[in-house]
């Protein structure tokens, strides 16, 4: 089994709590960088005296700080970022510093040592491209910089830039993760993520808040299949210096996600529809489609995500009667 010492940042977060458990299940020393502002200390409390586990509470921002943990290891994966849309329109300008700023202290320091780094980016990136499913060279087909949703996507895609050019002018190796919607124990709706939010609604019997008419779609991937695929492409030489898509392409109506939550939570709870300028910001865009193809990283490491959006949805109904 694979070893080292792996840096995790971001790793209190959703996606980083189970990859840092992960990792610590395959033998990594692991280190922990959080701000907690989107992650929760309780999503790593259970692995405190762990003696492969430590962490630091401070901000990818500090370099002084940043530079110590990056030369203690030998492979940074980087998830420090602001998550979640409403987030990002709340907290435009610390969003903003987080993906671009943190990035690049983290792509700096690492290319001294020439310490590995996995970039994690978003499917955002591909905006509002109908072109569906997406696949890694497509086009991005971003909004006016007026509408704040669209910040995200850029500061991604200066991340995946930044990487790239590192990775090409540098010899740093890279591998850029372009997480899909992923979902599991953990997340919290508390940034707009639908199924948490759902999950949350259905059990306390509240309206589930179905935003525009529901007709728009996504796909959710399980986090345990997101990090197998994480590590999957951390395993291959051959994913060095690439760009995956990484989720579940399964495509489900946010109706028929908000009528299967009620259905399988046994809920009573009616379903409102709610106008988009209302949750979220006046011109606000969604996109109506968003299937990631997967096919390079399939030819990459035989990738295959298992859990169904049935599994997926189940496992969020547990952890929140828990
Ligand atoms: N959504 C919704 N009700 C909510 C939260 C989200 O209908 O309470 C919709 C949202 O407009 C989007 C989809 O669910 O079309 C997924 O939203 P999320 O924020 O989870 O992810 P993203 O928009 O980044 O795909």
């Amino acid at each position: 089994m694979a070893s080292g010492r792996a840096l995790v940042t971001g790793g209190a977060g959703f996606i980083g709590s189970h990859l840092v458990e992960r990792l610590l299940r395959d033998g990594y020393k692991v280190h922990v960088i959080d701000d907690l502002s989107t992650g929760s200390f309780d999503n790593i409390a259970a692995l405190e005296g762990d003696p492969a586990f430590s962490y630091t509470i401070d901000t990818v921002l500090d370099l002084g700080v940043m530079e110590r943990l990056v030369d203690d290891c030998d492979v940074v994966f980087h998830l420090a970022a602001a998550v979640g849309v409403e987030y990002v329109i709340e907290s435009n300008l610390k969003s903003m510093q987080i993906n671009i700023r943190g990035t690049e202290n983290v792509l700096e320091l690492a290319n001294r040592g020439k310490k590995k780094v996995i970039v994690f980016s978003s499917s955002e990136v591909y905006g509002k491209s109908t072109d569906v499913p997406f696949a890694e060279d497509d086009d991005s087909i971003l909004g006016a910089t007026t509408v704040t949703r669209w910040s995200y996507a850029v500061s991604k895609a200066v991340d995946e830039i930044l990487a790239l050019a590192y990775w090409r002018e540098k010899n740093l190796p890279v591998v850029i993760v372009r997480l899909f919607n992923t979902c599991g124990p953990r997340q919290t709706g508390k940034y707009g993520m639908v199924v948490p939010r759902f999950v949350k609604q259905a059990l306390l019997g509240e309206p589930l808040t179905v935003y525009g008419d529901g007709s728009q779609s996504r796909c959710f991937a399980s986090v345990y299949d997101v990090v197998d695929g994480i590590l999957g492409l951390h395993a291959s030489e051959a994913a060095l210096g690439g760009v995956f898509n990484v989720g579940n392409d399964e495509e489900v109506r946010i109706i028929d996600l908000a009528r299967l939550v009620k259905e399988l939570a046994g809920s009573p709870s009616p379903i409102r529809f709610i106008p988009y300028e209302e949750a979220y910001e006046r011109g606000f865009e969604d996109m109506m489609r968003r299937v990631p193809d997967l096919s390079r990283i399939r030819a990459a490491i035989g990738y295959r995500p298992k859990a169904t959006l049935g599994d997926i949805v189940r496992s969020v109904i547990e952890y929140y009667k828990t």
